[in-house]
């Protein structure tokens, strides 16, 4: 969405824009928004388009998981936090981001519900960016920073694979780098995102059992060996150089 539509699109009524038939708008020009890294994303939020098809990630994602993971778990996050901003015209200008980055500063009777769901939305815009290749390993200054900050490709991916295989619960296991571009590892409960510590996602895994269950039930071992096969790491060595110059949306 340009900024111009999306003023124009913000200048209806509270009511229209929290109804269902404005989402779908909304979901129907933000099309193509998941492949800029640096769109804002901002109220009324919308789930991004996958940038290629259910079946891309197959076989190690199958395509119903990947259906009905990003048509309806990431909507109901998309469509959860919309309801909690409706009423709030004061933090309907805030991009995601900020909306993270700020949390404390959200009314305490919706921090809870902005928390969880500004996270969904942003921890899964960024899943869906990272996969859709055919796995390998990082080039360029990506590559670089891995082995400064981890020794090796192969450590990091030892090491992530053991905090996904450890997260109690739901959660993600992720690489998170700051502004300077130093990497670390995290395991975040829930929907928790480094960005409310003021960092970037690079990459990460959703390890909710809504993002395996179906073909792997309790096997979440298998689910984490056969992700690694379906990351983008042109996409992902880009998300790096954008947190580094600031200009990563989420
Ligand atoms: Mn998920």
């Amino acid at each position: 969405m340009t900024d111009l539509n999306r003023r124009k699109f913000l200048s209806g009524s509270a009511a229209a824009v929290a109804s269902s038939q404005s989402l779908g708008q909304a979901f129907a020009q933000d099309a193509g928004a998941s492949s800029d890294l640096s769109a804002r994303l901002t109220y009324p939020f919308s789930v991004p388009v996958l940038p290629y098809s259910y079946e891309a990630n197959e076989p190690s994602i199958d395509a119903q998981t990947m259906r009905v993971h990003h048509d309806k778990h990431h909507l109901a996050y998309v469509s959860n936090l919309n309801a909690a901003l409706k009423d709030h015209s004061e933090l309907q200008s805030a991009p995601l981001q900020d909306l993270l980055a700020k949390i404390q500063t959200v009314p305490e009777n919706i921090r809870m519900v902005v928390r969880n769901n500004a996270g969904g939305h942003a921890n899964h815009t960024m899943f869906w960016q990272v996969m859709g290749g055919k796995g390998g390993e990082p080039g360029g200054a990506l590559a670089a920073a891995i082995q400064r900050d981890f020794g090796s490709f192969e450590k990091v991916k030892e090491d992530l694979t053991r905090v996904a295989a450890s997260v109690f619960g739901s959660g993600w296991a992720l690489v998170q780098t700051d502004r300077a571009g130093k990497l670390s590892l995290v395991a975040k409960a829930n929907q928790d995102s480094p960005l409310t510590e003021g960092l970037y996602t690079v990459f990460g895994n959703d390890v909710w059992e809504h993002a395996y269950y179906l073909k792997y039930q309790n096997r979440r071992a298998d689910y984490l060996a056969a992700w690694w096969k379906v990351l983008d790491w042109q996409r992902i060595g880009e998300r790096y150089a954008a947190a580094k110059a600031g200009t990563l949306s989420v």
